[in-house]
């Protein structure tokens, strides 16, 4: 959707440049002619800007959030996919376990 803005202000800018290419001949309305390119063309390159931005937005916004570790599409509440978070959740309750039961219970581990 954020891609058609883009699309149609690469086409804003191409006609631009094609409304100038085909009316720069005319010396007489060259004044106008520069005006009504410019003003095409800023608008094109306005769209192109929008779209990008917006697209942008959109991917940080809404629908799909990538894996911090491995760039798997997941839900965009999540951090991780299904397998690292499970991993970061071991290692997060393994570092706590090692630094609450202190360094003298760690070789008293039993699995
Ligand atoms: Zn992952």
């Amino acid at each position: 959707m954020f891609n058609l803005i883009s699309v149609a202000g690469w086409v804003c800018l191409a006609g631009g440049l094609i409304y100038y290419f085909i009316n720069s001949s005319d010396q007489s309305r060259i004044q106008e002619t520069v005006l009504r390119s410019q003003t095409i063309i800023i608008a094109g390159a306005a769209l192109v800007i929008l779209g990008y931005v917006l697209g942008f937005l959109g991917r940080k916004v809404g629908g799909t959030n990538r894996c911090k570790k491995c760039g798997k599409k997941i839900d965009k509440t999540e951090m991780y996919c299904f397998d690292h978070r499970r991993e970061s959740i071991w290692q997060a309750q393994e570092k706590h376990r090692l630094e609450g039961s202190g360094k003298f219970n760690r070789n008293k581990k039993s699995s």
